[in-house]
């Protein structure tokens, strides 16, 4: 006799979901779990006081794939919020990500000429020619001084490593721009769901059985036992038993207020770029979607060092950590008929749209 369940889906993140959704449309049965007490991952909202707070850190959707937009779009209408940043060092604000006014704050220059001659000169000075980690290549990028004062206090106190030690692709996810444009993203596509996160999780999963409050490692078998597949989108060295060592991860703590002022930042995300400061950003969540509510909720959020009870959010994609995971990926290949998709399972800093194009095409050999 055949399986109550054609696929069992671990995780109910946006990879599970997405999965889910395309397995359904292709008439197999899915049963996802997920072991916390909410479905989304770490796309879920929490409302409070009419406000979708983002419980596990700020998520602004970006793209520059039509079909992903439209996809999302197709769940939920996005507004059309575009992400400024503000950065603080000692009590000057700057704007991000780096473009002309940060160079004008900076240094008083106003033409693009100027700011490449100052940013050129920093370079020579530096002696760096072949960028090999992520301190030579912001350097490379922008100088010294935006280095010194907005870039390695945030990063050593976001990785907790020096930045000598980390890969240099971290700090190319941010634009340099040589206009006055405070856009941190150069995606076509940006902006946050409408009513919150949550109602794209709804959508996906509509339909489809989930229980949350389950662990998979608790009694594996058991959920082995119900499905003909699986997908797992959880942490792969857990599922091969850290057989090749653990691999490490960076973990966060959120700190939520709700706070008696209808407005307490003016924006959205605010970085505070001093190694001395624990946090490193703070979030008013109201601002993602424009709310005029009378109250405010903000989130603090500070690193922390990760051990196995707490929450896996950055996976450390340094050479050390990418050689035990080359060794993970070699026993998953083998492992053919299981899919292992999303941050977690392919030790991937992905984004939510490359999480979702990951699950689009895994989907695609249903
Ligand atoms: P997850 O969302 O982590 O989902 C995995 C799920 O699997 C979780 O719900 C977990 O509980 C469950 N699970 C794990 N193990 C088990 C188990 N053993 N049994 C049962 N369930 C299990 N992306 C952007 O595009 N824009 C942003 O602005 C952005 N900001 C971010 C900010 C922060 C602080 C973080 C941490 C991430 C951010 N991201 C952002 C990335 C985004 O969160 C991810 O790309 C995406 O949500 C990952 O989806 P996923 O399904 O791979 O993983
Ligand atoms: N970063 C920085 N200063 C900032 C913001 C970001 O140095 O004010 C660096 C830091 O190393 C960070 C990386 O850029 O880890 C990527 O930033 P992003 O905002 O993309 O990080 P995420 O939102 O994924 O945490």
């Amino acid at each position: 006799m055949g399986k109550a369940y054609d696929y069992l889906i671990v995780g109910s993140g946006l990879f599970g979901a997405v999965f889910a959704h395309e397995a359904k449309k292709k008439e197999k049965k899915c049963l996802v779990i997920d072991k916390r007490n909410h479905t989304g991952g770490n796309i879920y909202c929490e409302n409070v006081k009419g406000i979708n707070v983002h419980k596990y850190g700020a998520h602004i959707f970006h793209t520059n794939d039509k079909h992903i937009w439209d996809y999302v779009n197709s769940f939920v209408e996005f507004n059309r919020y575009t992400n400024s940043p503000l950065a603080v060092f000692e009590d000057e604000m700057y704007n991000l990500p780096f473009n002309m006014n940060t160079f004008y704050q900076l240094w008083k220059v106003r033409t693009p000429q100027e700011v490449k001659n100052k940013i050129r000169e920093q370079i020579e000075a530096s002696g760096i020619k072949n960028p090999q980690n992520l301190q030579e290549q912001a350097i490379s990028l922008v100088g010294t001084d935006i280095y010194y004062k907005l870039i390695k206090g945030y990063t050593e106190k976001q990785w907790g490593r020096d930045a000598k030690d980390l890969p240099a692709f971290i700090i190319k996810r941010l634009p340099v721009r040589f206009t006055y444009d405070n856009n941190y993203f150069s995606d076509k596509y940006q902006g946050i769901p409408i009513g919150g996160y949550n109602k794209l999780t709804e959508g996906l999963l509509k339909g489809i059985e989930v229980k949350t409050d389950v662990d998979y490692f608790e009694d594996k078998a058991h959920w082995d036992s119900l499905a003909e597949k699986l997908v797992f989108t959880g942490k792969i060295d857990q599922y091969y038993n850290y057989q090749f060592g653990q691999l490490e991860y960076r973990s966060l703590k959120f700190e939520h207020q709700t706070l008696d002022t209808d407005n307490y930042q003016g924006n959205a995300v605010v970085n505070y770029t001093e190694r001395e400061i624990p946090y490193t950003r703070i979030i008013e969540h109201k601002h993602f979607e424009f709310g005029s509510q009378p109250k405010t909720v903000i989130t603090k959020e500070y690193p922390e060092e990760w051990n196995t009870e707490k929450e896996p959010y950055y996976p450390i994609n340094d050479a050390k950590n990418t050689e035990m995971y080359k060794q993970y990926e070699q026993l998953a290949k083998a492992d053919s008929h299981i899919v292992f998709g999303g941050r977690l399972a392919e030790y991937k800093y992905y984004d939510m749209h490359q999480v979702i194009g990951s699950a689009l095409k895994k989907s695609k050999e249903i």
